[in-house]
């Protein structure tokens, strides 16, 4: 047991491999295996898989995708390496891409020249364009329940091989995926695709605890749509729901990747911001608030404007997050009191 410690670290530590040997691929194989048993760590499982197909596709950037509950949508789950769309861009939807392509026809495929690739689709939030991109479908019981992608951006080609190591990598992680997808969907709200409440109610505490444990401070803020039934009331439920949906989006584009963003209520979020005190918070807070009335939203009823009211707390030494949610509750009402679209500090109790 201790020896094939030893191997593994050796091997982990040689990134990116030059070249592919057998012994290399399968002792990073079996790490991963590994990994995958520790169910408590399924999210750092879930990573590692990810970062295998990276390394031994010598790509440099991966993405694992688990289908939603209405089979429609892609949800990031797993990402390594610098990647390709910004943390706001949309969830893809099933046939829209190379991505989509791949979980339509349930098949694994390669394309070494995506700029011309019909099948490669340009959109919002793209960062870089990569050369070569190579998608694996995860089938579980028949059925196509996500999408394990590679892409990089130098001119060596994918081949046939590289395909195959990636199903592999796929195929063996299915049941462990299954598990991770069905988890997230519990926790996820299906509009938006935020984490919702249930999700808060067990990671909050436990980021209290981290932040107790570090030293390091934690802010949460609470936000609220101003007005949001009249939104509804004149362009309609389907339009509210389409902002919604892109105050979640605008939402996760002005946070880090590490901020909890939650929807909480019918038009009301909840965003955790660890690492991050009062004066930080507020700034966060507020980058969220004017992103959102900078712009209206284009909804299938015309644009419509949108503002937003905040109220931020950070933790103290005698908060639970019940007292922390009630602070930051009490910073929003007092910012709809004050006239709405702005940002509230509590600074006393
Ligand atoms: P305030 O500025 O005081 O927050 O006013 P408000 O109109 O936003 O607040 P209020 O709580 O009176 O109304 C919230 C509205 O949100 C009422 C409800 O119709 C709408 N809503 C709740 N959930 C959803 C949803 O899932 N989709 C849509 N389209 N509307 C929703
Ligand atoms: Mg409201
Ligand atoms: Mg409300």
């Amino acid at each position: 047991m201790k020896r094939r410690k030893t191997d593994r670290s050796e091997h982990g530590s040689q990134f990116p491999p030059k070249r592919r040997s057998l012994s290399k691929t399968t002792h990073l194989l079996v790490a991963m295996g590994d990994k995958l048993m520790d169910e408590k760590r399924l999210e750092q499982a879930l990573h590692h898989v990810v970062k295998t197909g990276v390394q031994l596709t010598r790509s440099i950037q991966g993405t694992l995708r688990l289908l939603d509950d209405t089979g429609t949508r892609l949800l990031t789950s797993a990402r390594f390496g610098p990647s390709v769309h910004s943390r706001g861009a949309p969830a893809f939807k099933v046939g829209e891409g190379f991505i989509g392509w791949v979980v339509v026809h349930n098949s694994p495929a390669y394309i070494n020249n995506a700029r011309s690739d019909p099948r490669f689709v340009h959109r919002k939030g793209q960062r870089w364009t990569p050369t070569g991109l190579m998608a694996a479908p995860l089938v579980s019981a028949d059925k196509c329940i996500g999408v394990l992608s590679v892409a990089r951006n130098d001119d060596k080609r994918y081949s046939r091989l590289d395909l195959d190591i990636l199903l592999l990598i796929g195929q063996l992680s299915v049941p462990h995926l299954e598990i991770a997808r069905l988890r997230r969907l519990n926790e996820s709200d299906p509009l938006t695709l935020l984490h919702n409440r249930r999700h808060i109610d067990t990671r909050l505490p436990a980021e209290i605890h981290r932040a107790r444990r570090s030293g390091r401070p934690l802010s949460a803020a609470m936000l609220d749509i101003d007005h949001f039934k009249r939104v509804n009331d004149t362009f309609g439920h389907e339009a509210g729901d389409q902002v919604l949906c892109a105050v979640s989006d605008r939402m996760r584009m002005a946070s880090r990747s590490s901020d909890i963003l939650a929807r909480v209520g019918g038009e009301e979020f909840l965003a955790v911001f660890p690492d991050t005190n009062s004066r930080q918070g507020v700034r966060v807070a507020e980058r969220i608030r004017a992103g959102l009335c900078s712009s209206p939203v284009h909804t299938t009823a015309g644009p419509v404007e949108v503002t937003i009211s905040a109220g931020v707390a950070t933790l103290r030494k005698s908060d639970d997050e019940k007292s922390l949610i009630r602070r930051a509750d009490q910073a929003l009402y007092e910012a709809k009191r004050k006239g709405r679209n702005k940002v509230v500090v509590r600074a006393r109790n």
